[in-house]
Formats: structure tokens, sequence, C-alpha cells
């Protein structure tokens, strides 16, 4: 079962979260779903990679909104056995002073396209282990500190191992943020000069070594944003009796400091001392990530999304007929401009159709198909500034009131953030307060599947992060595919992806977001069909052409990989 994928060197591409299909929880935002679009085209592309990530048998969490607009979390299991083959390979991990074992599910990703790329799921539920400790690999970004490491543990020490146990041969390790950042710790335990070689003093570790292999990919724009943990924890939990053996890694606490930071254990410090290529997610971020840390190089690969999943069935309809190829050559949308306007306009309408069909079993809310839909949904944390829409609702209702149009709005908070939770409960009440002037909806358990009917079935799609905190987005990318333009701040992808009135519009504050609506954005979806036609195919033609994931893995394959 796993030896087709053993039969060929492969670049290990860890993630602690992995969006691989809906009906399996284990992602809570951007990182996962790009991760699972990477490995998407992988397979298409037949790139010969492997998927590492945690089993995260409790997944994020499913939620529920009460009538006040308040988040209710929930576990949301899943059975790995349903989805997923074991393996049998088992590898020790050692932890405070027990051995914790790390198992393996193997998940296949098959593409439409005829490829297929492995995923393996690390998972610590074994009778063998003490019972908190088989909880260690349940819940995604669960809990404090102390389990939060462990997991890290599992993921960056357990994750190599199991890879050289199953049998993999690896070319590169690839860490998606620095949550993985510990396999470097795995691999220097691996590469060491002999004693006889070293004088007193010097490091025993072939770092230059671990570099070669090791690529980086950083997420975050704000020091605090990164991972980080006291070196006491880490003692402790990397601590380890006499009888430990082999399986335990040992370090010198001033080795550490020097690759990871003096004060504490930060995951992206230690990444990038440990990696020869490293890359932000943009322009704009890989400019705001070399700032943040001078002396190393970090590079620009600009996201993508994966073509034929974020492309709603009536538009990959319409593509298969007028370009043929375009989901394996997604640079073929270009000729996109040569579909008539009326099917153009017939695809969305069904898209649109089915995202009304949608919000009316789930909330109710009747939708019109004639007024236009103000998408947005992603993650609900302050620095996306979910509110910017609803600074002054006088002003929005009055817009509304000369050029109708309706809002949707989805997205979860993280359990431990509090601001993130009170947004959504204002927002519950702005969509309700709302009511009878402008239809509003805000839809609970935001998921992949959702998403993929939000960026269809809205007509524009909005998003205001407070700059310089949007890494990428990347949800405007999958509108692209749909011909949603975006109205957005430029932030990320958008100061790359935007071309006035060609592809959307940008904004920088509320001000400008309401006289953009009433003044350019309204007047022309109610203009003549041929101007918005337009847009909409400024949309595809020049950013769904791009900004897709095809394009960024022949890029990561070239630049990084390849080495
Ligand atoms: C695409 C996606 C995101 C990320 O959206 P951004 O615009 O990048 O914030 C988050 N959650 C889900 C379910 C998605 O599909």
């Amino acid at each position: 079962m796993l030896d087709e994928f053993l039969q060929e060197p492969r670049v290990a591409y860890f993630s602690m979260e992995i969006a691989l299909r809906s009906e399996i929880p284990t992602y809570a935002g951007g990182l996962g779903v790009l991760a699972g679009d990477t490995l998407r085209s992988a397979a298409d592309l037949s790139l010969p990679l492997v998927g590492i990530t945690l089993v995260s048998r409790a997944g994020y969490f499913r939620q529920e909104l009460d009538a006040e607009g308040r988040q209710l979390e929930h576990p949301a299991l899943w059975d790995p056995a349903r989805w997923a083959a074991p393996l049998d390979a088992k590898v020790a991990v050692w932890i405070e002073d027990r051995a914790v074992w790390v198992g393996a599910w193997l998940y296949v990703i098959e593409s439409d396209l005829g490829g297929r790329a492995p995923v393996i799921l690390l998972d610590t539920d074994f009778a063998e282990n003490a019972p908190a400790d088989r909880e260690i690999t349940h819940y995604l970004y669960g809990d404090d500190d102390r389990y939060r490491l462990m997991q890290e543990m599992v993921l960056g020490l357990g994750g190599v191992r199991v890879l050289r146990a199953l049998g993999f041969e690896i070319s590169a390790y690839h860490m998606n943020e620095g949550h993985s950042a510990l396999l470097g710790l795995e691999l220097l335990q691996r590469f060491t000069y002999p004693a006889s070689q070293l004088r007193s003093g010097e490091s025993p570790y072939d770092v230059p070594r671990v570099r070669q292999l090791c690529r980086f990919t950083t997420h975050t724009p704000v020091e605090a944003g990164h991972d980080r943990f006291s070196y006491e924890l880490v003692e402790r939990l990397f601590r380890h009796g006499d009888s430990a053996g082999s399986s335990a890694v040992r370090f010198d606490l001033a080795e550490l400091q020097q690759l990871a930071g003096r004060e504490q254990l930060n995951m992206t410090q230690l990444a990038l001392s440990l990696s020869d290529f490293v890359n932000g997610v943009a322009k704009r971020h890989a400019e705001v990530s070399a700032r943040m840390y001078p002396g190393y190089q970090v590079r620009a690969i600009t996201n993508g999304v994966h073509p034929y999943t974020w492309t709603a069935p009536s538009f990959r309809a319409l593509y298969d007929r007028h370009v043929a190829g375009w989901a394996h050559e997604p640079e073929l949308l270009i000729r996109a401009r040569g579909i008539p306007d009326g099917e153009i306009h017939a695809a969305h309408l069904k898209a649109k159709q089915a995202l009304i069909e949608h919000v009316r079993e789930l909330t109710g809310v009747a939708l019109s198909a004639d007024a236009p839909i103000i998408g947005f949904a992603r993650r609900m944390t302050a620095y996306k500034r979910p509110e910017l829409l609803f600074t002054d609702p006088g002003r929005l209702e009055a817009i509304a009131r000369q050029r109708p149009f309706q809002i949707l709005l989805a997205g979860k908070a993280h359990p431990h953030d509090e601001e993130g939770k009170r947004l959504i409960a204002l927002l519950h009440r702005q969509a309700r307060a709302l009511a009878g002037k402008v239809p509003a909806a805000y839809l609970p358990d935001y998921d992949l599947a959702q998403a993929q009917l939000l960026v269809s079935g809205s007509d524009i799609w909005l998003n205001t992060p407070l700059p310089p905190l949007e890494a990428s987005g990347t949800s405007g990318m999958k509108a692209a595919f749909n011909g949603v333009p975006s109205i957005s701040v430029l932030d990320g992808w958008w100061v790359e992806g935007c071309i006035e009135n060609v592809t959307g519009w940008s904004i920088d504050g509320a001000g400008s977001l309401y006289d953009k609506l009433e003044h350019t954005v309204l007047p022309l979806f109610y203009g003549e069909p041929s101007g918005w036609g337009r847009v909409m195919k400024g949309t595809i033609t020049t950013n769904a052409a791009y900004f897709n994931s095809h394009r960024m893995m022949r890029r990561y394959a070239t630049e990084a990989y390849l080495r």
C-alpha cells in the first residue's frame, strides 16, 4: 500500500494542520487550507512530496452560534479508520521521563488528473501510552504551552522518525510555519561530527549539513505571532532518565539558545537557523519578514490556491468547454477572455443559487439572486477587522437604499481568542439589526465546503486586514477562480493582485470602502452587464491564471526543492 510512494526520494512537507477534505476537520484556517492545496497540486503535477501532520482526532472544533451570537465549541471527532489506512511503524519520542509511542496513518490524496500524494497522520492514541499522552494528537492547537510543546515534539521529532521507519527516503524537509521546527533537532542528532574530530568547546552538530536539507516557509508577519516556549519548560519536557536510551533527544541548553534564541525557544528562530531556504508567502510579507530577521535572506513565493478544488462545478464545466487543460495548466485561463459574457453570468448565477439555497437551509434568511452579495469569511480575529464594514451602519443603509446589496459573514474564532469571539457576537448583532434594510446573515461552522459555496456564490469578496498583518490571504484568490472580484485593503497578496477596476478595488479604511461601494462598485454592478462581465473576466484571466498553487509548487520545486 505504501510501496508505490517509496520508489523515489520525496520532499517531506511538515504542517501542524492540513485541510484534506471537509469531512476531516484537521485545520483551523488559511495555513491548513494552503497545506492541503500544496499537496493537491503536488498530486496533480506528480511532484514527489509526502505530507506529514498530526491526526487531530478531535479536530479543531465544530462551531455553533447561540441566539446572541456567542460561539459554542464542540469537539469535531472524526474516525481516521474511515478515511486512512493504519501503518505498522511505531516510534518512541521521549517526553519528560517517559516514552510516548507515535504511530501513523496513511491518507492518499487522489488528483482528478490521476496523480496521488501520500499524507502521514501521526497518532499517539495507543494503549501503550499513558492516558494523557494518548490525547497529545487529539486537539488541534489545544490547551496550554506544555500540550503545544508535546504536540510539536511529536510532529517534529516523531515525524522524522516515522518517515524513516516507514522507509521513506527524504531529499528535503519543508517546514510549513515554525510548528515543526524541532525536526531540525532530530536531524542534528543524526548528523554529528565524531568526538575525535572536535576541539574542546566546538559544537558536535553538523549544522551546515542540516541546513542543506531544510526549507522554511514563514507565515506570520508579527513577532508576537510566533510560537515560543520557556527554556524551563523545554528542559522539563526534553529531560530524560538515565535509562532513556537512544530515543531521547539530548540537548545542551547553550547550544539550543544559539539556534533558537537566548530568552525563549522561538520556533521561527530555530527554523531560520536550520534552513538554507526561507520564504515569505507574498512579496510584501517577504519584505516585512526580512526586516524582522536581519541577516537572513527571505525570498518571496506568493501563495496560490488549488484550481479544481476552488472552482465551482458550473465554472469547471465552462472552463472545460472553452479552456481545455486549465486544471493542469491554469495559466491557460488567460484565454477565458474569449468566453461569451452570457456564459460567465450563467455560470455565476448557478453558483449564487447554490449559495442562496445553503443560506436558506442554514439560517432561514432568504437572499435574492438579483442583488449583489458581499461575502466576508475567514478566521475571526482582531487584525482581520471584520467589524470595519459596520463602522457606520447608517451610511451602509443609505447606500443600500439607492442600490440594494446583501451581506454574508462566516468564520470561527480560536477558543482562546476572546476578542475574536466578541467580534463574532458583534457581527451577529449587526446582521440582525440590518434586517429588513440590508439582508445579512452570519453562517455558522465555516469549513472547506462552505468556503467553496461562499467564494463562488458571492458577487463581491471583501477583505479588511490591518496592514501589514495579512501575510498573504487566499480566499480572494479562490473567488478569482469563480470570476468574483475582491474589494480589499492593500496587504498580502492583494498588493500584487489588485489592478483597479480590472481585478477589483483597493480600499484603505471604512471611508474608502463606503465610497467605492457607493460610487464605483454598485453602479458598475447595476449598470451595463458588459461592465461587470469585464471585471469578472479580469479576475479570471489576470488573477486565477497566476495566484494558483500549481504556479506556486512549480516555483517551490525549481527554487527550493531542487537546490
Ligand atoms: C481559504 C480559507 C481560509 C483562509 O482565508 P483567508 O482569506 O486567507 O483568511 C480560512 N478558512 C477556510 C475554511 C478557507 O477555506
